[in-house]
């Protein structure tokens, strides 16, 4: 099995990587993608990918630490933290720019004091989105999307920035229960990304059943997101042993077996970034 999305790289798994690997690897989850989210966590997952054989790094600012950049330009340069990040890009091991994309939500827990979502702050998570879209196409490596809240936008960037060679190669990772999204989606063959939400959000129950399985990859996004039962039990943090339960509950919704389902959404995974 595949997690395509992990963050490994946060300080949560800092003393333990090791044995979440281990756990991983005994319920046959062999592959992880371990995404970036600034500077810091994107040079973690390239450390991480050269140290274990089956981990690959994908490397990125996320739109909501595009923040930084937002309310101090000077400490904050955009053309200096994409050069950090074009500087990755060559490793073998980095397979994927990301995560990157927009996000609208509103968050009270963050490391950002005041935080606020103004239009001159969408605009510059836009300028981001785009330039690390094209650092995609440019080193020929797949691109993992987040979207929060801002489809409207996050169409029209994809749309005006779209190349053929994204084709197969982008997922919209925990992607929202929209058939907006979903249509994109399917007209541009862009994997969506499920994840241990769908083991209790009825939406997004509902909005699996129309994913295609030729379209659909397996994600923990640990250390969030932690699937049922474990959650009633406040199991925290998730981990990419749990890509079982993920699959148990996707496949009981799409009436398909779980082995079906497991090799499809594996391969997927590996079409998607390997
Ligand atoms: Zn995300
Ligand atoms: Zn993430």
């Amino acid at each position: 099995m595949f997690d395509t999305h992990c963050h490994l790289n946060f300080s949560r798994f800092s003393s333990r990587v090791q044995d979440v690997i281990d756990e991983a690897q005994k319920v046959g989850v062999t592959e992880i993608v371990v995404p970036g989210t600034d500077i810091k966590t994107s040079i973690k997952a390239l450390e991480l990918a050269k140290q274990y054989e089956h981990v690959y790094a994908a490397v990125g600012i996320h739109p909501h630490h595009v923040y930084e950049c937002n309310v101090n330009r000077v400490t904050c340069n955009v053309q200096d933290i994409i050069k950090e990040i074009e500087s990755m890009l060559s490793h073998p091991k980095v397979v994927a720019v990301g995560e990157v994309g927009l996000d609208r939500h509103y968050y009270q827990e963050t490391k950002y004091a005041d935080y606020t979502v103004s239009q001159e702050f969408i605009d510059l998570q836009k300028k981001l989105l785009t330039v690390q879209i094209k650092l995609a196409i440019q080193y020929k490596k797949s691109l993992v999307l987040h979207n929060r809240e801002a489809k409207k936008e996050f169409l029209e960037v994809m749309t005006g920035n779209w190349n053929e060679s994204l084709a197969y190669k982008t997922v919209f990772h925990c992607c929202e229960a929209d058939q907006d999204l979903l249509s994109f989606a399917k007209e541009h063959q862009i994997f969506i990304g499920v994840d241990g939400d769908v083991t209790y959000d009825l939406k997004k129950q509902e909005f699996v059943k129309t994913i295609p399985l030729e379209l659909l990859v397996l994600e923990t996004d640990s250390p969030y997101l932690l699937p049922e039962p474990l959650r009633s039990q406040k199991k925290f943090p998730n981990e990419p042993k749990n890509i079982p339960l993920i699959a148990q509950c996707i496949s009981e919704i799409k009436g398909v077996s779980i082995n079906q389902l497991i090799d499809t959404a594996t391969a997927n995974a590996k079409r998607l970034f390997l």
